[in-house]
């Protein structure tokens, strides 16, 4: 039986029984939030027959769904086994998704490496557990590298490690994809449209209220990132979370030159499909009173665009170091993302614990765990069954600081 099969099996066994019949009397959910994660449950809600209204404060893909690398991953930093599972099963679902949408996926593995002896002898023993795992991953020589990623220069790196399942997708054209598809059955989306509040009738949820007037809803799901004060506003829960930002640089489109994820030290970067280089900055924001200043406010944006492409002119210089073609790469976007980081850096997914008509789905590697997480969240809301693969992950959980990313 190979993998995919295998993880098909399982998550049918994680969720015993079907969700009911939506079609005579559809359950009618508001997700607030409009990034990957929000568009993937609306989604999988819609497909499944419920009423949906997602509503987004910006617009579609406008947060961390834009401002991000968009690496698809299960490798070794996904810990403990669990939640690699979990990581791998998502892979299986964006195979399956992309061929039900047509998304811009690209697959081909990733191949990363580090500079010191001390870091990549620990690196071989990571991929070494990977491989007892039974996944595809593996270390790789200087012959095997000339082969897989002639236009790349691995500085002289004895040993790489490939991770074979691992892919990249546009993360803005997905999340448009996924809510087009949404509309398509029925769902309907609304932006710039804040969620400001939730009406309780006998302690059930019966509307929200938004920018745009009241909505009703039998549910509310709150997609919202890393949004600081949703979980506390509009579910009564205390989600001890954190957020860092992190650069993302865009070329225009340019000749394929990449097959996978490059992850070298100092730089990440894939190319999409339509030929362009995204590039992500390893290391964070420099210390300084300026700096700290100007990320206060969680800005999405540069204050002047000069700034921006200086930034991704540095970010471009180094990538070409590993990669010689990004001598002619021109830079079309450049992004502060931020990251929804729940302390312990792993997902927070399910219903509110004072509060049952919320569920939460705000998570790291959102965009590697949208297409699980949206297809098990709307099993969740729909049948009010419990998926045994989610009880990791749920808001009332003790959270302990674990710096993950
Ligand atoms: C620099 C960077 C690199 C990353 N790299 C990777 C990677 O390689 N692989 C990976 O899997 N993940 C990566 N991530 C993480 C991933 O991008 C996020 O986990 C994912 O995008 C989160 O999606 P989301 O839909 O939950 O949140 P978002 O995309 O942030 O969407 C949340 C939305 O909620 C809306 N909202 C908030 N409050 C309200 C309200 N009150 N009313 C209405 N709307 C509201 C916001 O406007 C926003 O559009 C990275 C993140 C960053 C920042």
């Amino acid at each position: 039986m190979d993998r995919r099969t295998l993880l098909k099996l399982l998550s049918a066994t994680a969720l015993v029984g079907c969700a009911p019949s939506q079609t005579e009397n559809p359950l009618t959910v508001v997700v607030a939030g409009a990034g990957i994660v929000g568009a993937s449950i609306a989604y999988h809600l819609a497909k499944a027959g419920a009423r949906v209204t997602v509503i987004d404060r910006v617009g579609p893909a406008t947060h961390a769904s834009r401002g991000t690398f968009a690496w698809i991953n299960a490798t070794y930093a996904k810990q403990p086994r669990s939640y690699h599972q979990f990581a791998q099963h998502s892979i299986s679902n964006w195979h399956d998704l992309q061929g039900e949408l047509s998304l811009p996926v690209r697959w081909g593995g990733s191949l990363e490496w580090f500079g010191g002896a001390e870091r990549t002898a620990k690196l071989v023993d990571q991929i070494a557990e990977q491989a007892d795992w039974g996944e595809d991953a593996r270390m790789v020589g200087a012959a095997d590298l000339a082969n897989m990623e002639p236009g790349v220069d691995f500085g002289g790196a004895a040993q790489v490690a490939f991770s074979g399942n691992d892919g990249a997708v546009d993360p803005v054209a997905a999340t448009k994809a996924m809510l087009a598809a949404a509309q398509k059955m029925g769902a309907v989306v609304k932006a710039p449209c804040e969620l400001t509040g939730t009406v309780l009738k006998a302690g059930r949820l019966v509307s929200v209220e938004t920018s745009m007037g009241p909505i009703k809803a039998d549910r509310l799901v709150l997609a919202t990132g890393a949004d600081p004060v949703a979980a506390e506003k509009f579910a009564d829960t205390d989600l001890p979370q954190r957020t860092t930002p992190g650069i993302i640089a865009v070329s225009k489109p340019m000749p394929l030159v990449l097959n996978s994820i490059i992850a070298a030290p100092g730089a990440h970067l894939h190319q999409r499909l339509d030929g362009r280089m995204v590039v992500g900055e390893q290391q964070g924001a420099p210390a300084g009173d300026a700096h700290a200043e100007r990320l206060a406010g969680r800005p999405n944006d540069y204050p002047e665009r000069w700034i921006a492409e200086d930034h991704a002119a540095r970010m471009f210089a180094v990538a070409e170091e590993f990669v010689p073609a990004m001598a002619d790469a021109v830079v079309e976007d450049v992004y502060i993302g931020w990251r929804p980081l729940p302390l312990d850096g792993h997902p927070v997914i399910g219903a509110a614990p004072n509060r049952p008509d919320v569920y939460l789905a705000v998570m790291h590697s959102g965009v590697t765990l949208a297409p699980v997480v949206g297809q098990l969240a709307s099993h969740e809301l729909l049948s009010g069954e419990a998926a045994p693969s989610l009880a990791e992950y749920r808001p009332g959980r003790e959270f302990e600081l674990i710096k993950r990313y």
